[in-house]
């Protein structure tokens, strides 16, 4: 923390969470996978698409990358990975760690929602853009 942030009482905001330095646009969270297997989450404007930086590995930017992967590859997850997600969420809600934006709450919020009200033998649970089939352009 720099002494000008000190004395002024705020917390300087990581470029990773935006806003775009290039158009002001909200930060977009992504995993990408490193050579070694590992991976990491790639933050981007989702205006410019402007690489802002790398987010550190807990809520709500695991989340954000979390919600994405499911978007995009309508990845199935187990019955374990739903309740670990359970659990994430209602830290979010609760504690509220790296002070999200109303935004990341409500969808959260929305989502643990869904989580609480699966039948227990849900195996999936998918996430569309509202698209129908192959109707994206890309
Ligand atoms: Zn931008």
């Amino acid at each position: 923390m720099s002494a000008d942030y000190a004395v002024a009482g705020k917390v300087p905001v990581p470029c990773w969470q935006g806003p775009c330095p290039e158009c002001g646009g909200e930060a977009t969270y992504k995993w990408q996978p490193i050579a070694d297997g590992r991976r990491q989450i790639r933050a981007s404007c989702r205006s410019c698409n402007r690489f802002l930086g790398f987010a550190p590995h807990s809520p709500p930017f695991t989340l954000h990358a979390n919600a994405a992967r499911l978007a995009q590859d309508a990845e199935v997850w187990p019955a374990e990975a739903l309740l670990a997600l359970e659990k994430e969420l209602q830290t979010l809600a609760k504690d509220r760690p790296g002070d999200p934006s109303d935004n990341v709450l409500h969808v959260g919020e929305q989502l643990l929602a869904v989580l609480r009200e699966r039948p227990k033998t849900t195996v999936w649970i998918g996430v569309t853009d509202g698209e129908a089939g192959d109707a994206e352009a890309d």
